[in-house]
């Protein structure tokens, strides 16, 4: 049987490596065509030498050269590329069946897209792909028949629990609701009045998944699952009003879909992203994945409470740009993205994420989004609104 060839785009990073991990376990089924990185070179090259790639990219082009240096002396074929122009190679090239999309940010927005013009079949962690370009991404997703298939463990889980034709209607399918579910964050039960002092260590340091430094701060202010909704409503055609979400610090149920019937089907499992990872690739099989099974009789407590949106104003943020729609998503995306770089940063605290996101939802008025380069200008607009914030504030 012909090995399945897999690009992963953003492999240095924790949804780039465990997706190697499960690679590595099913080398039978797998092999991988490219790999790419941001700016680190070194583990870059490590890995096309370990899984043989034929094309290594880093984004940085200054880097390059150091790249096809490092390459040579770890004795990896891989042929070296750079930029943007890389990505695109990396997600679009021939020999690619499947592109693990897996850039942080709309920095994705790009090499994903070109994975969907090309008719890749789509394994989608890049959420902020989806948040802000959903329609323009899915519609052309749909005309060179690319497949998308959700990797976020959610937006897996509810896939896991769907009926099988619901692509052509949710209501049709007898769905009634999508119920996203929320670990909460590390700050469920911090008052609010404490989180000015919080750290970027202390929002980084997730109770239950280990992730990349964006997406663990996202998820401590829940605009994670802000952005979850909006992504949910494209990958499953849902009407905003079909979308839940529901607070469960345990991180065993992974979402749920509940039914016409009465029904509600749910997935479970250990919060390891390796599970939906193997899913994603193997569906509609099963593949190992090597992850610890769960112990249903060691636990004693599944709880479910509605989020706190008061506290947590990110995700009331996110329902209501999901609600404006057009250039909205992209609006919120764009000023949470440099929010979070500037948390990071030590330059604004974790309270004023969602004040900066209000302001510049405020400023810029809500217009159509028709194509590729109206989100990308989009994006720009609010980047740099979100840019002016910061710096007034910080100087
Ligand atoms: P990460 O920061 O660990 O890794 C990001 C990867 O993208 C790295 O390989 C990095 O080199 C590359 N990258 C960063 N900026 C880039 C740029 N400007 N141009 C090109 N490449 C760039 O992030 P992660 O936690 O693996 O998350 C990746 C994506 O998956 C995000 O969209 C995130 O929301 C989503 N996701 C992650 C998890 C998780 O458990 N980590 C779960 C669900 C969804
Ligand atoms: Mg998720």
């Amino acid at each position: 049987m012909k090995r399945e060839n897999v690009s992963i785009l953003g492999s240095t990073g924790s949804i780039g490596k465990s997706t190697l991990d499960v690679i590595s376990r099913n080398q039978d089924r797998f092999r991988v065509a490219a790999l790419t990185a941001n700016r680190n070179v070194a583990d870059l090259a490590a890995q096309c030498a370990d899984f043989d790639a034929r094309l290594a990219v880093i984004a940085d082009t200054t880097l390059e050269r150091e790249l096809a240096d490092e390459l040579k002396a770890r004795g990896a074929r891989a042929e070296a590329m750079s930029g943007e122009a890389g990505l695109r190679q990396a997600a679009g090239m021939e020999e690619t069946d499947t592109v693990m999309a897996a850039i942080v940010g709309a920095a994705g927005l790009n090499s994903t897209f070109e994975a969907a013009r090309r008719g890749k079949k789509i394994l989608l962690a890049n959420k902020e792909s989806l948040v802000i370009a959903g329609e323009v991404f899915v519609a052309e997703a749909r005309k060179n028949q690319a497949s998308i298939l959700p990797v976020d463990s959610e937006h897996n889980a509810i896939f896991q629990a769907m009926p099988q034709g619901f692509e052509h209607g949710l209501d049709d399918a007898g769905v009634e609701k999508i119920i996203l579910t929320a670990s909460g964050g590390p700050f469920r039960t911090l008052p609010a009045d404490q989180f000015s002092a919080v750290t970027p260590e202390q929002a980084c340091n997730h109770p239950n998944w280990s992730m990349g430094r964006k997406i663990s701060v996202d998820s401590a202010t829940l605009m994670n699952k802000g952005l979850e909704v909006i992504e949910a409503r494209w990958l499953f055609s849902a009407h905003p009003d079909q979308i839940e979400v529901l607070v469960h610090p345990q991180s065993i149920v992974h979402s749920m879909v509940t039914y016409r019937d009465g029904s509600v089907l749910a997935q479970m499992g250990t919060p390891d992203m390796r599970t939906p990872i193997a899913y994603a690739l193997a569906w509609p099989g099963r593949i190992e994945a090597g992850v610890e099974r769960l112990n249903l009789a060691q636990m004693n407590d599944l709880s479910f409470e509605k989020p706190d949106l008061a506290k947590f104003p990110c995700l009331q943020l996110a329902f209501e740009a999901m609600s404006a729609g057009a250039s909205a998503p992209v609006t919120l995306n764009a000023s949470n993205e440099v929010a979070v770089a500037a948390f990071l940063e030590g330059k604004i605290g974790f309270d004023q994420i969602p004040r900066l996101v209000r302001d510049v939802m405020e400023r810029i008025s809500v217009t159509a989004v028709k194509n590729l380069d109206d989100v990308m200008e989009h994006d720009r607009q609010a980047r740099s609104a979100a840019q002016q914030w910061v710096t007034k504030f910080y100087g």
